[in-house]
């Protein structure tokens, strides 16, 4: 059993206790009714937060980036200190690891109610987040099919929220095994370097260190956000920009970021090999590793 709280995400009225909207639930049995939005046309949003030691990580940066997805889903205005309550909650009652994930869902809930539902479950990843920071991973580049600016062109389409529709970003995944490949680098059909399907991209060159501008309608990492105050502080001219298909070839390390698996270097694009900097990937996840908040 993963530890799991059902939390009514939607400010209540002032007198309404914090703890009364927060249900401790049990996650081996069902909780969400089959008429779930969430289940039924996957029309929600999610957060996934790393806990080390204890320490769930940029809860600040998650519920923010939540809050922005809600809105661009039209969703009811959340709560976000009754999800912040949740979060170090179910941290507490969860089997204690030196890593783990926290996944905080909300969905527009049962078709024709407008009442929100979401939870927030504690769960170990089966992947081995140790060997993918040692040995990098694989990518392949693939063509996500819409323009760079198509954020600012097509705004119903979501480019930019996290939303519960995940299942062309496990798909390319599937692709990325047929062609002998761990992970995936989306790219604009016009050419610009954009994100992994769960992951950012960070680029060094010389003394610079690049990622693709969120504007392009992709998700702004707190990984990256975190990593970024890393290079900074080591003395790095950090950058948001748009960057060309063709200048992955040319960096001299490049990285894939997320909340579980931190900086992941990138050690083949295509089935060729690029430079993998284990120093600067070894001292970068050790500030990572050592974040207490
Ligand atoms: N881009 C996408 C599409 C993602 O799904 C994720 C995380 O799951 C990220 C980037 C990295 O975000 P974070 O570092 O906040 O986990």
């Amino acid at each position: 059993m993963s530890a799991c709280i059902i939390v009514s995400p939607v400010e209540a009225s002032a007198e309404a206790e914090l703890a009364a909207r927060l249900h401790v639930v049990d996650s081996d049995q069902p909780q969400v009714s089959v008429l779930d939005l969430g289940v039924t046309r996957g029309d929600g949003i999610f957060e996934v937060l790393g806990v080390i030691n204890g320490k769930p990580q940029a809860v600040d940066a998650h519920l923010r980036r939540l809050g922005v997805s809600a809105a661009m889903l039209d969703l009811p205005k959340l709560d976000l200190e009754a999800i912040r309550a949740a979060i170090y909650q179910v941290v507490e009652l969860a089997e204690k690891h030196d890593e783990f994930s926290v996944k905080v869902i909300v969905t527009r809930g049962i078709e024709g109610s407008g009442v929100a539902t979401a939870w927030v479950l504690a769960f170990k990843a089966p992947d081995d987040f140790a060997a993918e920071r040692a040995e990098g991973v694989k990518v392949v580049l693939l063509d996500r099919g819409y323009p760079h600016d198509i954020a600012a062109r097509a705004p119903w389409l979501l480019a930019g929220a996290k939303t519960l529709s995940y299942a062309v970003n496990k798909a390319v995944l599937r692709e990325a095994a047929r062609r002998g490949a761990d992970d995936v680098v989306f790219t604009s059909s016009d050419g610009y370097l954009l994100e992994g399907p769960s992951a950012s991209l960070i680029l060094k060159f010389g003394n610079k260190i690049w990622t693709p501008a969120t504007a392009q309608g992709i998700l702004p990492g707190t990984t990256q956000g975190a990593a970024f105050e890393y290079f900074a502080d080591a003395g790095f001219a950090t950058a948001q920009v748009l960057l060309r298909t063709e200048q992955l070839w040319d960096a001299d390390a490049a990285w894939l970021t997320s909340s579980g698996r931190m900086l992941v270097p990138i050690c083949e694009v295509d089935g060729r090999p690029i430079p993998v900097d284990h120093a600067l990937t070894e001292a970068g996840n050790a500030a990572l590793l050592a974040r207490t908040n």
